[in-house]
C-alpha cells in the first residue's frame, strides 16, 4: 500500500518511516573534498525537540548530531508531544507529512512545517515542489503569517500609546 504520507525530497535519511520526520541536507566534508557527500540534519543538537518527546527522537547523548525520529507517535499524547517538538525547533526541520486534519489543524494549517494543509474548498493540498520547496500558493500563505507574527511583536514592543500605529 502506498504511504499516506508525503515523502519529502529532504527527508533526513535516518528517520523511522512514517508522517512526522525531520529534514536534511547533503554536505560535502570540508577535510575529505573528493569524498561522497552525506547527509546532515538541519536540527542539531540543542536537545529542544528531544526535551518535548525524548521517546520518539534518537538518543541525545555524547556521540549524538542530528535529530531524527526513531519512532512514530503511537498515542494521543504522544502526537501532542511531537508536535510540541516540532514547534520549538526554530528552523521548521521537524515536520508532519501526514494527512490527518487533526494534526494539521493542530499546527494552524501551517505550510512551513505541513506537506499537506486544507484549502479555501476543504480539499487536502501538497504544499511542498518536488524540490523540496514551498509551492508559491503556500509560500505565500507562510510570507503572511511572517509578517502577522512580526506586526504582533512590533506591537507588543509599543507603549500603549503607540498601539494604534
Ligand atoms: S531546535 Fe533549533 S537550535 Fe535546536 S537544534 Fe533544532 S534547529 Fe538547532
Amino acid at each position: 500500500m502506498p504511504n499516506d504520507y508525503f515523502n519529502h525530497p529532504c527527508r533526513f535519511p535516518k528517520n523511522v518511516d512514517g508522517p512526522f520526520y525531520t529534514t536534511g541536507h547533503l554536505d560535502r566534508n570540508a577535510d575529505t573534498p573528493d569524498a561522497p557527500s552525506e547527509w546532515r540534519g538541519d536540527c542539531l543538537w540543542c536537545g529542544a525537540p528531544e526535551a518535548e518527546a525524548a521517546e520518539l527522537f534518537a538518543p541525545f547523548d555524547d556521540t549524538y548530531t542530528d535529530t531524527y525520529f526513531v519512532r512514530q507517535p503511537s498515542t494521543p499524547e504522544e502526537t501532542s508531544r511531537a508536535i510540541a517538538a516540532a514547534r520549538v525547533c526554530c528552523v521548521d526541520a521537524v515536520r508532519y507529512g501526514g494527512q490527518d486534519r487533526e494534526i494539521i489543524a493542530r499546527f494552524g494549517n501551517d505550510p512551513t512545517v505541513c506537506d499537506f494543509i486544507v484549502d479555501d474548498s476543504g480539499n487536502l493540498t501538497c504544499t511542498v515542489g518536488s524540490d523540496g520547496r514551498l509551492l508559491p500558493f503556500a509560500q505565500a500563505i507562510a510570507d503572511q503569517k511572517l509578517a502577522e507574527l512580526q506586526r504582533w511583536f512590533r506591537k507588543r514592543n509599543k507603549k500603549w500609546w503607540q498601539f494604534w500605529r
